[in-house]
């Protein structure tokens, strides 16, 4: 099996908010203790409702965020004790790639001057190399090297988000954190740029952290699946025993939910009552309590451990 690119470890990111009633400071515990591995050349999909802390998870590991405690471990090194020169190094190994492609490209800059301006802050100096460079990144992500002197404006969503792609290549990463990166496209390219990601990684020996409440998405592109709940992650197991054998009862839901029939699944939808709580007052013991119909004493009292179910499936739950 290949060695494992990035480690997680005991992760946490809380925001303080301001409370008028409550003399004591509060938190949102968006990410609250979670645990996960990526082996190199591999996807790990992470889903979860929207609010559950996947986004958080994915800034808080290359530190856009500061982890509030625990470890990630990349290349064997934990890269949360790094300075920002340091990290400097490590960002040139990983890039995120997020859900509005629009947002994240400078209006006022051509594409070729988007591109040249990531390759010169990364030490390509000279105007002919990179140059040559944007001419290839183009193209390797499906597009012309004629559109080097267009605007963001000029192209779809579909387009930019390739655009996007390109720019996070710029620099060679290792790891790709992709946050939500089709959610705000089209069906029919979303799966184009699923499958020019596929192609990529395959090509650039690249390793996903793949981000997304679309099940039907994760499950196309991820080689494992981990699931997360309120801030914590509840299972994580190979993409087909996720799908064709949910062990923790909100994935089986979330799996249930999906509005296809080719998924193996028995058909019978199971509707999940009541809202996600409060991340500045999650429930005690088992966080999924408050909604979960297989729920027993213990669930509200002891919050349940990950217990390994073989195959490299994990599920924190009661019930096993
Ligand atoms: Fe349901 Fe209890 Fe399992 Fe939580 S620990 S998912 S409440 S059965």
């Amino acid at each position: 099996m290949p060695e494992k690119l990035l480690e997680v470890m005991e992760l946490k990111k809380y925001f303080p908010v301001k409370s008028f009633l409550s003399r004591s400071r509060e938190y949102v515990k968006a990410v609250d203790g979670i645990d996960f591995y990526i082996r190199k050349g591999e996807t790990l999909g992470l889903v979860g409702e929207s609010g559950c802390g996947k986004s958080t998870t994915g800034r808080t590991i290359v530190r856009l965020l500061e982890p509030t405690g625990g470890k990630v471990i990349f290349e064997g090194e934990d890269i949360i004790t790094y300075d920002r020169k340091k990290l400097k190094n490590v960002w040139n190994k990983m890039q995120l790639i997020f859900q509005d492609p629009f947002a994240s490209l400078n209006p006022r800059l051509t594409v070729g001057d988007a591109l040249e301006e990531v390759l010169y802050v990364h030490n390509v100096k000279d105007h002919g190399e990179r140059y040559k460079k944007a001419v290839e990144l183009l193209e390797m992500v499906g597009l012309s090297s004629n559109y080097l002197t267009r605007f963001p404006h000029e192209f779809s969503g579909g387009q930019r988000q390739r655009i996007v792609i390109a720019r996070a290549l710029a620099v060679n990463p290792k790891l790709v954190i992709c946050d939500e990166p089709v959610s705000a496209l089209d069906v029919s390219i979303q799966a184009q740029v699923i499958n020019l990601l596929e192609e990529l990684q395959k090509e650039l020996n690249l390793t996903y952290l793949f981000i997304s409440h679309d099940l039907r998405v994760v499950k196309h592109i991820s080689n494992r699946i981990a699931v997360m709940y309120l801030g914590k992650i509840v299972e994580t197991a190979p993409s087909d025993e996720i799908f064709n054998n949910p062990a923790h009862p909100y994935s089986h839901a979330l799996i249930s939910a999906i509005p296809t029939v080719d998924l193996g699944t028995s058909g019978e939808k199971i509707l999940l009552e009541g809202d996600v709580p409060s991340p500045v007052n999650p429930p005690t013991g088992c966080r999924f309590h408050t909604r979960c119909n297989y729920k027993k004493d213990i669930c509200s009292q002891i919050e349940p451990e990950q217990k390994d179910l073989g195959g490299e499936h994990y599920v924190a739950c009661h019930l096993y």
